[in-house]
C-alpha cells in the first residue's frame, strides 16, 4: 500500500513528454556524465529506485553507460568517491543537484571541466607555489 504513495514521472507523463524532460536533463551538462565527464548516455538515479528514489529532476542525473552501470543500486556519492576520476567539485555540483539547485550545480560542471583546467593549470600551480614558499 506505502509503496504505492510513489508517484513516478513515468506514470504521470506522456511518452513524449517523458522524452523531452530526459532531453533537457542531458542539455544540462551539455551532454557529458555528471561523475565523469565522458558523453551522457543514460539518465541515473542518484538514489536508486530500490532504495526509494524518484524520477524527478532533482535524482535525475546525466550519466554515460559505464558510470551507470558500475555505480548500480549503490549510493552515488559513496560510490563516486572510490572513483578514480573523482573531481570534488563534481561532488558539490551532485549535492546542489540533488538539492534542487541546477544553478549552482551546472556553474560546479563548468568549474570542473576538463578544458577550464588546462586553461587554468599555471594559475594553479603558482597559486601553490606561493603558498609553499
Ligand atoms: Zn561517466
Amino acid at each position: 500500500m506505502h509503496i504505492n504513495d510513489a508517484v513516478f514521472l513515468e506514470d504521470l507523463c506522456p511518452k513524449f513528454r517523458l522524452r523531452q524532460w530526459r532531453k533537457s536533463i542531458h542539455k544540462f551538462t551539455g551532454k557529458s556524465c555528471i561523475y565523469c565527464g565522458k558523453p551522457s548516455e543514460s539518465i541515473d538515479h542518484v538514489i536508486p529506485r530500490s532504495q526509494g528514489g524518484l524520477s524527478t529532476t532533482e535524482n535525475c542525473v546525466p550519466a554515460c553507460l559505464s558510470c551507470n552501470g558500475d555505480k548500480s543500486d549503490k549510493n552515488a556519492l559513496y560510490w563516486y568517491r572510490r572513483q578514480k576520476f573523482y573531481d570534488p567539485r563534481r561532488a558539490m555540483a551532485i549535492r546542489a543537484w540533488l538539492e534542487g539547485d541546477l544553478r549552482l550545480a551546472i556553474r560546479l560542471l563548468q568549474w570542473a571541466n576538463p578544458n577550464f583546467k588546462v586553461k587554468n593549470k599555471n594559475y594553479t600551480k603558482d597559486e601553490s607555489e606561493y603558498k609553499a614558499a
